[in-house]
């Protein structure tokens, strides 16, 4: 394992979970009303649970310390063991979650192709297998809002109802990965509810662009959030006064939502500063929502030799492949900052191309 400390980093790019509570939001967490979460006491919990419910367009709702979490308990509670799982080949279910799908619910994950990490309603019906006994049963479909792989590209609302239409006709449910989709619903005008409603379950991660140190809600039917207790206790994540935890994710939804559109805009700022010097491409059509990918392979330099330079200079950025990178901008992540970056990304490229070249 690789312990870097952060401290050496100035402006840390590498994801949206680098945020640190703001004075506000630590003042809000101070003053949570708690109790014991566990027995149904914890007034601030209740209220959370109840708003992102109301918000994502369910019964009802249960918080979570992670959206992993919130992930794992939706495979336990959609899938039998056997099951098949449809989502993108770049989804975090597939890739980023300890293979979780197999180890607890025993499912199998049906990785297919997508642009920018977004299927159709046809890609789906095509890959649902009909009945054979031999085959495995296909039995729920995950759409990741936004696609993080996908370079924050947005479901549009009908492709979702389409995959949703779908899924129901051939006898599977539908699970919303919505770690950022407070990014898809500012960046696209539709709302969490129209979003949330259509699946048959849904979650909003408030560690991401939200700013929150920790946090997750999972919403769905009344019966399925009964049950998805059941799976919180057996994971080991319920928890006792989760009020004051609960304190900073409602102090998100006052004040952190509408402002991720000052984060789509500074990645578009960024991604027009470097696209197209040096080399510099993205591997997407376009930079839709927070997060951008950079592709150094034209500009003749590694992506891991650029990364290594970078940290050195104090500016993180995520190693996403030999010649991929990722930016992610949030809410720590000033005008000046993107400004600076840019440039030193273009000159640390620029140099290191230099130097391979003349080498
Ligand atoms: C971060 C992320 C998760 C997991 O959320 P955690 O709160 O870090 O456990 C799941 N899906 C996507 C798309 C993510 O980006």
């Amino acid at each position: 394992m690789n312990f870097n400390t952060r401290s050496s980093i100035r402006i840390d790019l590498r994801s949206d979970t680098a945020t640190r509570p703001s004075a506000a939001m630590l003042a809000r967490m101070l003053a949570a009303d708690v109790g014991d979460e566990q027995l149904g006491e914890d007034p601030t919990t209740r209220m959370l649970e109840e708003r992102s419910a109301d918000l994502l367009g369910h019964e009802a709702a249960l918080f979570l310390p992670t959206g992993t979490m919130c992930n794992q308990i939706a495979l336990l509670l959609h899938c039998r063991p056997g099951d098949e799982v449809i989502a993108a080949r770049v989804a975090h279910i597939y890739n980023s979650e300890g293979a979780g799908a197999a180890a607890l619910a025993g499912a199998l994950v049906h990785p297919i192709a997508s642009s920018n990490g977004i299927f159709t309603g046809s890609d789906l019906t095509k890959a649902v297998r009909p009945y054979r006994p031999r085959a495995p049963r296909s039995r729920l479909v995950v759409i990741e809002q936004t696609s993080n792989r996908g370079g924050g590209a947005v479901w549009p609302i009908s492709t979702v109802r389409s995959i949703v239409e779908g899924a129901h006709a051939h006898g599977l449910s539908v699970h919303m990965d919505g770690a950022r989709l407070f990014n898809a619903v500012v960046a696209s005008g539709t709302s969490a509810a129209d979003f949330g409603r259509c699946c048959d379950s849904v979650w909003i991660d408030f560690s991401k662009g939200l700013g929150c140190p920790f946090g997750a809600v999972l919403a769905g039917s009344k019966s399925f959030i009964a049950e998805a207790w059941r799976w919180k206790h057996r994971l080991g994540g319920a928890m006792r006064q989760s009020g004051f935890m609960a304190a900073a994710c409602l102090y998100a939804l006052d004040h952190n939502v509408d402002r991720l559109a000052e984060d789509h805009s500074k990645a578009r700022r960024f991604a027009a500063r470097l696209f197209g010097s040096n080399g510099i491409k993205s591997p997407f059509s376009k930079v839709e929502t927070n997060i951008l990918f950079l592709d150094f392979a034209d500009a003749g330099v590694s992506a891991p030799a650029v990364v290594q330079e970078l940290r050195k200079q104090g500016i993180g950025l995520s190693l996403e492949g030999p010649s991929l990178a990722r930016a992610v901008t949030h809410l720590d992540i000033g005008e000046r900052d993107v400004e600076e970056a840019a440039e030193i990304v273009a000159t640390t490229v620029a140099t290191l191309s230099r130097t391979i070249a003349t080498a």
